[in-house]
């Protein structure tokens, strides 16, 4: 299946929400800018009208369609601001605004249709391509805005205007240009943005996933230990940490072999992280040693975590190629306390409650004292 569809949008709806709650804040930002800067082109473009067309009627029409343009463009701003939509819903923002852009076009060259000129009527092709440039969130707005206006654009200039045969043939061409290069172009930036993001979240999970046991790296749950350290600090709230190592794994290796050994080590780590909760962080610190990170728990609670994990992993056989295979582990505990000065201090509390556990003959959960 192909990994685009016909607007350069990710096939697989996950994909495409994950990639546009990620743009989302840049784009938002890029966005405003253009409204603001086209809203003031468009009152600016006022005073041209005036020169043009001189005090009368026309003009007022005119000056009251630029500055629906103009309040349409700060609306928009404004809307963006308060950030009280997502990208898909901000879709139709931007097309009820290239719709106003274009019907003031269309009202500018009616009332202007004596003194139109093929000058004028680039412009807009030149704005319809900028509209196709400059407003992102979804191709579906600029179709709607800019070729729905173009038809409607050359409709009026074909029934209003008196231009030669040559200028209007030369218009029609700038119009289909400009829409094909804009969805061309649309099309183009949109995948080459997905692409780009792929081979980032593709990079980021080579350094953030352990590739063998599908949990986080030792990079990634240091650096979520970090942000437990200092959020349960400056929350002044409870936090635990469980080391948590395979018994005699390398007999399991010895005996075994090394991909019965992989498989006993994916398998544990995957029954560790289903039998935590959604907010603890769990880790491969290395070799057949796990960590895991509990905010807001204290040691009781952790020791009840403890637990769990430790009957998860050892009440149920592994099945491998070389049969049924048992595996025990020990785990040692520590809760925060004021003396731990940084994260480390407090992993080492854990690590030793681990060699404790270990010298005590395995298969067991040992804690420092609260
Ligand atoms: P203890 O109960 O004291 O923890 O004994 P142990 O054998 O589990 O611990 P030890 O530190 O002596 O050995 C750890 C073994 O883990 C040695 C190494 O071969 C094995 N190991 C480390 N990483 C991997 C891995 O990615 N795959 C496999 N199959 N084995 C690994
Ligand atoms: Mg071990
Ligand atoms: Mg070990």
């Amino acid at each position: 299946m192909a990994q685009f569809n016909w607007m350069g949008e990710f096939q697989d709806p996950e994909k495409e929400k994950h990639f546009r709650d990620e743009q989302w804040p840049r784009i938002r930002h890029k966005m405003q800018f253009v409204y603001a800067v086209t809203a003031v082109i468009y009152l600016l473009a006022g005073f041209a009208d005036f020169c043009e067309l001189g005090v009368g009627p026309e003009l007022n029409i005119l000056l009251a369609g630029r500055a629906l343009a103009a309040m349409a463009g700060f609306t928009a701003f404004y809307q963006l601001y308060l950030n009280k939509k997502d990208i898909v819903r901000h879709t139709a923002t931007v097309c009820a605004y290239m719709s106003v852009v274009m019907g003031t076009e269309i009202i500018e060259l009616i009332l202007k249709a004596p003194i139109t000129s093929t000058m004028t009527i680039s412009a807009t092709s030149f704005v319809v391509l900028i509209c196709y440039l400059f407003f992102p969130p979804r191709l579906i707005a600029p179709l709607i805005g800019c070729l729905g206006g173009s038809v409607l654009y050359i409709a009026a200039m074909l029934f209003f205007t008196s231009l030669p045969f040559t200028s209007m043939s030369t218009t029609i061409l700038s119009f289909c240009l400009a829409n094909c290069c804009g969805i061309y172009f649309f099309i183009h930036m949109e995948k080459a943005k997905r692409r780009e993001f792929s081979a980032l979240t593709e990079l980021r999970n080579l350094v953030e996933i352990d590739e063998l046991t599908q949990v986080f790296s030792r990079r990634k749950v240091l650096e979520m230990g970090q942000f437990f350290f200092k959020s349960a600090r400056r929350f002044h709230t409870p936090g635990s940490v469980l080391m948590v190592d395979i018994d005699h794994f390398k007999r399991f290796n010895d005996t075994f072999g090394h991909h019965t050994g992989d498989r006993i080590l994916a398998g544990v780590a995957s029954r560790c992280k289903h039998a935590l909760r959604e907010v603890d962080s769990f880790g491969r610190l290395g070799g057949e040693e796990f960590i895991v990170f509990l905010p807001q728990c204290t040691l009781r609670q952790a020791l009840i975590a403890a637990e769990r994990i430790r009957t998860t992993v050892c009440n149920t056989p592994f099945h491998t190629d070389q049969g049924e295979l048992s595996v025990t582990i020990s785990i040692g505990a520590a809760e925060l306390h004021p003396d731990h000065t940084d994260l480390s201090c407090l992993i080492r509390d854990a690590d030793m409650q681990l060699y404790r556990a270990k010298a005590k003959g395995r298969n067991r959960i040992i804690h420092a004292a609260a």
